[in-house]
């Protein structure tokens, strides 16, 4: 076991995840949030089961199933007629593998691991602590906050999402690029939302001529989470995201089914925001001295497989798992390097292929075959190839 201490950078789902994988190691660690107040974006989450598999060996099963709803038989739609398009029967799950995928409300997985991180003290994640300097020296890593204090260890962790201070003060990289596609998103109280299942079932994606629209229930069927993602030429706004009006969303939507329309009809004023999306090109490794990225800092992906998150909870809990399995902490960043790298730069790669596919592929003939996300082993997660 690696006798250390640890700076996280960035209290989302991917540095809590390595918070708590590493306080399981015996790594003494503190998370460094820069919001003053905790919390994450009202908006449902797909947990892949390779992700759900790495909650469990974190001892968050309980909470997590009480929280999370399978995705069950998650259909395909055809965007006008409503259609279900025929997509090739699911692989059969390998002993001991999650069956499903499952839907969750982010702000209830973020609590989960607030409380599990907390459960090791109430002063493992510091609230208004925004990084802004990094100092290494060998052996050591020192952090400097806005606010004017710092914080030293023997490893400091960038989890701070795409536009990562800790990637462009460490790796000298820029911010990521705009992708040309945007994603609207909202969420529907349940009883708000009308019969949407009676076309495409509870949980489904609508697919068009370059344009998905998604929608499934959370926090226990309260809520209706609806994300639509498509091209667009102009990316005019600064912000990350910012809202916008239904009557632009169903300009983007000509000839949609009157399922779809309704439901971003019904979107409460205000609620219904519009993102850019970004994405930077794979690096080979994450790792610079002590210091080491980890979920969207490091592969910040497109969301056409919805594993972006899976991915950061997938790299937090090898980290910790490497930590805990050998006694060197630059061993233990070999192993994650070695691990994680080629697994999470391949399905950004696969993530793209999926976007492009939608911009590509007749609706009607979607999922064409190869397609990753009727590849099974895509969001499963391997113990067998964790060597440390
Ligand atoms: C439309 C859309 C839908 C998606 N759907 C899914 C899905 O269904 N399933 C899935 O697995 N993924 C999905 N994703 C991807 C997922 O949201 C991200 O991959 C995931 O949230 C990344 O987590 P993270 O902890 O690495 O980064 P973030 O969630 O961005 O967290 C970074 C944290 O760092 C903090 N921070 C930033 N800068 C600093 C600083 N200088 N100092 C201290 N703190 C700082 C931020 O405040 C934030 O709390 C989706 C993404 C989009 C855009």
């Amino acid at each position: 076991m690696v006798e250390s201490t640890c700076i996280v950078a960035g209290g989302g789902i991917g540095g809590l995840t390595a918070a708590l994988a590493l306080l399981r190691a015996g790594v003494d660690t503190r998370v460094y949030e820069q919001a003053p107040v905790l919390g994450e974006v009202g908006a449902g989450l797909t947990l892949s089961r390779g992700a759900i598999k790495c909650c469990i060996s974190l001892g968050l099963e309980a909470k997590l199933r009480e929280n999370m709803a399978p995705a069950g038989d998650f259909a395909y739609v055809h965007f006008s007629t409503g259609a279900r398009l025929p997509a090739p029967p699911p692989a059969p799950a390998k002993p001991g593998e999650e069956p499903d995928d499952a839907h969750i409300y982010r702000p209830d997985l973020h609590a989960i691991l607030v409380d599990a991180v907390r459960a090791f003290g109430n002063d493992r994640i510091v609230l208004g602590a925004a990084l802004t300097g990094i100092e290494t020296s060998p052996g050591s890593v020192g952090a400097q906050f806005a606010d004017g204090s710092s914080a030293k260890a023997s490893l400091l962790i960038g989890a701070d999402g795409a536009r990562s201070a800790v990637r462009r003060i460490v790796f000298g990289e820029g911010p990521p690029v705009f992708t040309g596609k945007i994603a609207y998103r909202f969420m529907l109280p349940a009883e708000a939302a009308g019969d949407f299942a009676a076309v495409g079932g509870p949980a489904c994606l609508f697919v068009g001529h370059g344009r998905v629209f998604n929608r499934y229930l959370v926090s226990r069927g309260r809520l209706l989470n609806c994300v639509a993602l498509m091209r667009s030429e102009v990316w005019a706004q600064d912000s990350w995201n910012c809202p916008a009006a239904a009557e632009e969303l169903l300009a983007a939507l000509p000839g949609w089914h009157p399922s779809v329309l309704s439901l971003v009809r019904r979107a409460p004023p205000g609620k219904l925001i519009k993102w850019g999306i970004f994405a930077r090109e794979p690096r080979q490794t994450w790792v610079a001295g002590r210091v080491a990225l980890l979920g969207d800092a490091a592969h910040p992906m497109q969301p056409f497989l919805g594993l972006g998150a899976a991915m950061a909870i997938e790299d937090g809990t090898v980290l910790g798992r490497a930590c805990a399995q050998l006694a060197d902490l630059d061993a233990a960043l070999a192993a994650y390097v070695r691990l994680r790298v080629p697994r999470a730069n391949a399905v950004m790669r696969l993530s793209r292929t999926q976007g492009e596919l939608f911009d590509t592929t007749d609706p009607a003939d979607f999922p064409p075959k190869g397609a990753p996300s009727h590849d099974r082993a895509v969001g499963g997660f391997e113990e067998e190839g964790l060597l440390f």
